[in-house]
């Protein structure tokens, strides 16, 4: 069968393998045929020799993080054959630590979780994979077209899950939401801020191209400007974009008792020249809180799976800008001006 591989630490060794063997049993017991894989920027790092590990003893790793099949068979009857399912991405480490130990592997504290197609386990950019039955998430069968966007949507869904829990500290009833970055993780954030009915505002640079009339579909509001000029305080605020003035801004920006999520990454290395003690006495005044999230636990998965199936599968659609036969791969993981999401499509 075909997968996509990478030789991790080299950069541009990414390849179409013919004969990949079929995956072993040992890799769990839902097998699967791939419909779909998404691409994100952690691919384009992985293939950029920046990032990612092959599992133990191999010297290649099968990429693919974003998943959607169709189940052939699972022995353990948790999943029906011709389910659509998508893998979840991280395992618990093998310690484990207290919040793997519970499930959260999201808040994992000792950094030995192993992730599919990006940390020394085998990923879902090839025909068929398997998957333990406690990792498979179960989609709504209208999700066929939309349904690899699971993945990306579980990350966010974790970040307002966490949003939720810091918010009920005290009594809190949030109005507007500040999204900064128009990206795939931004835009899924929009669309559960407005399915919380909020009003959701989104930020980006771009004054073209398909972002404003995305965000627009949504009923949210785009702002092409610098985050000092909106015209309101958000009282939350989601960060996609990682970059450190956007993410300084909007820590300064928030409201009283707001809270910011950081969920873009930044690459570090740039000095700014910043007022520390003016943003300290903000957050203190005002109660703010600023926190980071990454990744998601099955919790997060099942909250997406329900987000995605309320979803208006039309908009959800749009945000797939491109959808690239996997023989053509080396297209798909090149960039293009106007992508939002590219996929890698595989039933053929
Ligand atoms: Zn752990």
């Amino acid at each position: 069968m075909r997968a996509v591989t990478v030789r991790p630490g080299v950069a541009n060794s990414l390849s179409l393998v013919e004969d990949q063997p079929e995956p072993p049993a040992e890799e769990g017991a839902v097998l699967v045929e791939a419909l779909a894989v998404g691409i994100c920027g952690t691919d384009h790092e992985i293939i950029a020799g920046e990032y990612g590990d092959a599992p133990p003893g191999a010297d290649r790793l099968i990429i693919g993080h974003e998943s959607l099949g169709r189940v052939i068979e699972d022995p353990s009857g948790t999943v029906q054959p011709g389910d659509l399912v998508a893998g979840i991405v991280r395992h618990p480490d093998p310690v484990p630590c207290p919040n793997c130990a519970v499930g959260e592997w999201d808040m994992c504290r000792n950094g030995q979780y192993t992730e599919h197609g990006i940390k020394a386990l085998p990923g879902f950019a090839r025909d068929r994979w398997r998957i333990e039955p406690q990792f498979a998430v179960k989609l709504d069968p209208a999700l066929a077209q939309v349904g690899v966007l699971l993945e990306p949507t579980s990350v966010v869904a974790k970040a307002w899950d966490h949003i939720e829990r810091i918010g009920h500290r005290a009594e809190w009833q949030p109005q507007t939401v500040l999204v900064t970055g128009a990206g795939p993780i931004g835009l899924l954030a929009a669309l559960l801020g407005t399915q919380r009915g909020l009003a959701v505002h989104v930020l980006d640079r771009a004054t073209d191209g398909p972002k404003p009339e995305l965000v627009a579909g949504l009923g949210a509001t785009y702002h092409a400007v610098p985050v000092n000029d909106l015209p309101f305080e958000p009282d939350v605020v989601i960060e996609c974009t990682g970059a450190p003035t956007v993410v300084l801004d909007v820590m300064c920006k928030a409201g009283p008792t707001g809270i910011v999520c950081l969920a873009g990454v930044s690459s570090g290395g740039r000095i700014i020249d910043f007022d520390a003690g003016a943003l300290n006495r903000s957050l203190v005044l005002e109660n703010n809180v600023v926190f980071g999230s990454v990744n998601a636990n099955r919790r997060h998965w099942n909250m997406a799976a329900q987000a995605l199936a309320r979803a208006d599968q039309v908009w959800l659609e749009s945000l797939i800008t491109r959808r690239v036969p996997v023989n053509r791969y080396a297209d798909a993981y090149t960039p293009g001006p106007d992508d939002i999401k590219v996929v890698l499509e595989f039933a053929s």
